[in-house]
């Protein structure tokens, strides 16, 4: 017999099943607002013109080779990931007090990061990992894979589609002191919802008040707002107070890259005498870590991003392809919104133009999305986050009356 006699069959993943169940479907107008990948108005995969012309620039140059990478990553990658969460010309740069270590894209990084708290970050009360309700559905995973226990702080009101403020404040202000908090620097998945800076800038002060450790997921980094600062503004903000934090990073979604797996961890030590000496010994630590699981990263997709982050002229061309992607992802949320209230759908929709991101959390109910999906072959997950990005000017009209019939 064997030895995994009694093992049980898992759960497929909902999001991948639902692909599956998407690609079987033969209707001619069915559409996919499951995955999180952008699409262009044709509902295609979209490969950013910077991306080709770094991948030329790659294919032509005649030392490459295929060599392995620094247990580190591509340090050329690595110190502009730096720079572009920090700012060119941030203190923890400038005083040496970031580590930063290439990982197997945004999943990697949290996983890094998960796997470098559950080793050293004391928790001599046995202190848990907050995660916002909702988050990532792989936030759980990745954190109970190495053992540390998870809390939740309240994030989405139904009644709203927006903030759970008083949820979220007075679960941090009672939070065990010496808690880990993991935040979505922007662009929260799924709910699309951000705090604002004022919110960020009270949310930094009861986590002070309380020793809360942050550990920022960024994701979606001049995907939402189509700016580059502007989405990580409360990591840079969370710096300037003097916060030790750690940062997860993926080049995923803003370079396209989903399949290369380019992503950065970042810790960053608080200002000190010794934070340069501490910062050095937390990397020889990530070393150790990252050589027992992947022992170097993956090497083309970081040559990709770093080419495009360490020249001027590419960068700015980058710069417009992610206004590109954002763009027509807020001109879809308008387009929903505007066809929703011309059709006098019951109910608000304000929040699906309040939202920001990949994804919006429309507030249809389970037993509305399988209806959606069963009549119109509408395919989303069943918590009714939709992609923006699998709206196009083709389909739009079809899905907001879709939603208009399965709501009434
Ligand atoms: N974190 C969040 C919040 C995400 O939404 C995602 C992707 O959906 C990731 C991390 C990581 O994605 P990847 O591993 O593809 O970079």
């Amino acid at each position: 017999a064997s030895a995994f006699e009694t093992i049980a069959m898992a759960p497929t993943d909902p999001l991948f099943g639902l692909m599956a169940a998407y690609r079987a479907d033969t209707f001619d107008k069915k559409v996919d607002l499951g995955i999180g990948a952008y699409r262009d108005d044709n509902a295609k995969p979209w490969v950013l013109p910077v991306v080709k012309k770094a991948e030329e620039i790659i294919r032509n140059d005649p030392s490459k080779n295929h060599e392995y990478l620094p247990i580190a990553g591509l340090a050329s990658l690595t110190s502009a990931a730096a720079k572009l969460v920090f700012g060119d010309d941030s203190a923890v740069i400038r005083e040496k007090r970031v580590v930063s270590y290439q990982t197997i894209s945004g999943t990697g990084a949290v996983h890094l990061g998960a796997l470098f708290l559950a080793k050293f970050f004391p928790r001599p009360d046995n202190q848990a990992v907050y995660l916002s309700k909702p988050t990532w559905a792989n936030h759980h995973q990745i954190f109970q894979n190495v053992g540390l226990p998870i809390a939740e702080y309240p994030y989405f009101a139904k009644d709203t589609c927006g903030l759970d403020w008083e949820g979220l404040t007075s679960t941090l202000q009672t939070a065990t002191p010496g808690s880990i908090v993991l935040l979505h620097a922007c662009a929260h998945n799924p709910t699309g919802v951000d705090p604002t800076q004022e919110q960020w800038k009270a949310i930094a002060e009861i986590m002070k008040a309380r020793n809360l450790f942050p550990f920022f997921d960024t994701a979606y980094q001049g995907f939402a707002s189509g700016d580059l600062a502007k989405d990580a503004w409360a990591i840079q903000y969370f710096v300037e107070q003097g916060f030790e934090l750690c940062v997860a990073q993926s080049f995923a979604k803003n370079f396209g890259l989903y399949g290369q797996r380019a992503g950065c961890f970042h810790f960053v030590a608080a200002p000190g005498p010794h934070a340069e000496d501490l910062t050095k010994r937390v990397g020889s630590q990530l070393a150790i870590l990252t050589r027992s699981e992947i022992s170097n990263p993956p090497i083309y997709g970081a040559k990709i991003a770093s080419t495009v982050l360490n020249d001027a002229q590419l960068f700015a061309e980058w710069k417009q392809d992610l206004c590109t992607m954002s763009g027509r992802i807020i001109a879809m949320r308008t387009a929903l919104r505007d066809k929703l209230v011309e059709l006098g759908t019951p109910g608000n929709w304000d929040h699906i133009t309040s939202q920001i991101g990949m994804f919006s959390f429309t507030g249809l109910s389970e037993p509305q999305v399988l209806k959606i999906r069963e009549e119109f072959h509408i395919y989303m997950t069943k918590n009714g986050r939709i992609s923006m990005a699998g709206l196009n000017t083709h389909n739009v009209e079809y899905v907001a009356s879709a939603i208009d019939k399965v709501v009434r």
